[in-house]
């Protein structure tokens, strides 16, 4: 089997090989899967590029996401032919991932794939789509609805920010995206959203209460902007807290939480529980629009992810890179 394999001598960087590898050098696990689509995303980016202390042996299979039809299976769950989805359980950090042309994991970490959602399209959305799907689930739980007003998306252009414009959009949601590339705003509106919001309106420290304008946000950016959105949150308003691609301090005050009743809702996507995310892969497979999930994708080669990983930490990518192992 052809596989991206990084390796690291002792104190040196991280390099990477594509090999044909055995397949009896996959790790231990109850089910084989012949792997179709995997992505890449942040996190496969800071692994490629050995940075985060996610990996913690070598030689290491990264890719946190495939979709594929299982091969063999010695757990009563899964059959030869079954469809499955694997996103999290720190699969392509401290487990082989879906860079291979197989893979090897736990039942317990699959998901059946729903009906009507096939592998690439799975893969269009991956980890981020499904991280996305949670964010707005947490979010309607605590009373979101379109008609509490607008919803912020920060991070828009990227993997988690693309899907989640183009579903709240698609649910009726006013969606004001953030980014920090004008150029994408095109790409954003095409998305759905209906206003863009410029990276540098939020990138500074404001005072701990400002106008009520956001009735929702969906963060995949941390840092100064969390801070600065959750002093602009309406009464009863939540934010979903899903990344920090813009830094991982948070310095606030809880005035928000406190005059305004603001909410804010951490979304950890690598151990959801099986019924959620079984939810939320149905309600992509019905709420992600096929026509603006094609316009998010980019497709890759195996050979291609190296670069594709150097140019997303440098904000060089946008929506979704979906690598073709098929
Ligand atoms: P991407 O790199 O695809 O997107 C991140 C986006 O954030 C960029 O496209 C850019 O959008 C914006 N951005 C980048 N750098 C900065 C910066 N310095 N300041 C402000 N904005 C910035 O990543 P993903 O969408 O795959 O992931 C987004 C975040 O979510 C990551 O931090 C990732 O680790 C996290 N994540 C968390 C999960 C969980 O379970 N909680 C699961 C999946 C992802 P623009 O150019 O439009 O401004």
């Amino acid at each position: 089997m052809k596989a991206l394999i990084l390796d690291k001598p002792d104190g040196g960087d991280v390099s990477s090989e594509i090999r044909e590898t055995a397949e009896d050098s996959l790790p231990d696990g109850d089910v084989t899967v012949a792997v179709e689509y995997s992505t890449v995303n942040y996190k496969d980016a800071l692994v490629l590029a050995g940075q985060g202390g996610l990996v913690k042996t070598y030689p290491h299979v990264p890719g946190i996401d495939f979709a594929g039809t299982v091969e063999t299976s010695s757990d009563e769950r899964y059959a030869p032919g079954d469809r499955v989805i694997l996103t999290g359980w720190r699969v392509g950090e401290i487990h082989w991932g879906g860079y291979a042309e197989k893979a090897r994991v736990k039942a317990d970490w699959l998901v059946p794939a729903p009906d009507g959602l096939d592998a690439r399209a799975a893969m269009a959305l991956g980890t981020a789509g499904f991280t996305a799907m949670l964010a707005i689930m947490a979010l309607e739980e605590h009373g979101l609805t379109p008609d509490r007003g607008e919803v912020l998306v920060t991070g828009a252009s990227g993997g988690v920010g693309s899907v989640a414009t183009a579903i709240l959009s698609r649910l009726g949601y006013h969606v004001a995206a953030v980014t920090g590339r004008p150029e994408q705003e095109e790409y954003l509106r095409s998305l759905g959203a209906r206003s863009i919001v410029p990276r540098s309106e939020l990138s500074e420290g404001g005072k701990p209460l400002e106008s009520e304008r956001w009735a929702g946000c969906v963060d995949a950016v941390g840092g100064t902007m969390l801070a600065r959105v959750l002093s602009q949150m309406k009464h009863g308003g939540s934010v979903a807290a899903v990344g920090l691609a813009g830094g991982s301090k948070l310095e606030t005050t809880v005035v928000p939480f406190l005059l305004r009743g603001v909410n804010l809702l951490g979304i950890d996507s690598v151990t959801a529980p099986y019924a959620k995310r079984v939810t939320a892969w149905d309600r992509l497979a019905r709420d992600m629009p096929s026509e603006l999930l094609e316009q998010t994708i980019r497709m890759a080669t195996l050979e291609e992810v190296p670069q594709i990983g150097r140019d997303m930490l440098q904000n060089k990518t946008h929506g979704r890179v979906v690598v073709d192992l098929s």
